[in-house]
């Protein structure tokens, strides 16, 4: 039986699959992505959770065809290096996660960009799958972008797609990224959750962080969004308002500049608000779209919280399927 690896690392999580010829999960791992001991201590996890979803699959870690990676930071696929992966510990130079993951596991290991693969997987074998070009939008901590033209990744000289970046206000709200007014720095959740913090610091009420509490958690979840908006809190849904706002702006600029036939909407947020949201976000695009008459479909990703590692598997040669004919 053929079968191959995928393996997603994110700020706070690995998630590794394992997946059949025809891209059915056969098993999988999560583990918390570590945070101390460097690139060398995030490789042993990724290790340990692709020898954890090989177990769960009922296969030898070495019988598997290869392993892909969707990673975060720059990635050098030619070389299996990436470089400064801000969001992951310790990791500010260059680390060599592919060769470290082929010699611990025993079989060729192929790197990407996180949110590509992600896009990738989308289009290939999710929502996007009647498309040859979409827009991926991964709505979570922050705001990733993906772009799929022709039935191919555009990623540019390296660090195309981030749409998250796109500048929708002029000298705007700082951005993590450092700059100003992207749209990360008004849909983001990390963005979002600092600004709630700072209203509340200005003396404004919400229900955010007492749902953050009753559940335990440390920072406001897609799930505590959520909760505040079905509550009816102002402050949630004027956050998250001004949010798909911003979203809505960066994808129709995106739009008049590319004219691809869909926006897939996917990430933490994306994912939990739904259909719903990606129909107010399609709303908020028409006043921007050159082109209103003929908007492009805004769907939802389908392959949720999986979507990160199947897209990394398709990076083993012969995984991707063959586009839908042209
Ligand atoms: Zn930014």
């Amino acid at each position: 039986m053929s079968a191959r690896g995928g393996i997603d690392l994110g700020g706070t999580k690995v998630q590794a699959v394992v997946i059949d010829a025809q891209h059915q999960v056969l098993g999988q791992a999560r583990v918390p992505t570590p945070t101390e001991g460097g690139p060398q201590a995030v490789a042993d996890a990724l290790g340990g959770a692709m020898r954890e979803a090989a177990e769960a699959a009922g296969v030898e870690v070495g019988s598997l065809d290869g392993i892909g990676v969707g990673s975060p930071g720059g990635v050098d696929a030619g070389a299996g290096t990436v470089r400064g992966a801000g969001n992951l510990p310790g990791w500010a130079g260059t680390f060599a996660l592919g060769p470290a993951l082929q010699d611990a596991l025993g079989v060729p290991a192929h790197l990407g960009n996180d949110v590509q693969v992600a896009t990738d997987a989308e289009a290939a074998l999710g929502a996007g799958r009647p498309f040859h070009s979409l827009l991926g939008v991964f709505w979570g901590t922050g705001v990733g972008g993906g772009i799929v033209l022709d039935d191919r990744p555009w990623i540019g000289r390296g660090a195309g797609g981030e749409l998250g970046h796109v500048v929708v206000k002029e000298d705007g709200r700082v951005c993590p990224c450092g700059r100003k007014g992207c749209v990360e720095a008004y849909a983001g959740r990390g963005a979002m959750e600092a600004r709630a913090r700072k209203l509340v610091e200005e003396g404004r009420h919400t229900d955010l962080f007492k749902i953050m509490e009753e559940r335990g958690r440390t920072r406001l979840t897609s799930g505590i969004w959520e909760r505040a908006l079905e509550h009816g809190d102002p402050m949630a849904h004027e956050l998250i308002d001004r949010a798909v706002a911003a979203i809505a702006t960066g994808v129709a600029s995106a739009i008049n500049l590319l004219d691809v036939e869909a926006v897939i909407i996917g990430g933490g947020l994306g994912i939990r608000l739904g259909q719903p949201y990606a129909d107010r976000i399609l709303e908020e695009m028409r006043p921007h779209l050159f082109r209103d008459d003929r908007p492009p479909a805004v769907l939802v990703a389908e392959l949720g919280d999986l979507g990160g590692a199947i897209g990394a598997s398709l990076l083993v040669p012969g995984a991707a399927p063959t586009p839908a004919t042209a």
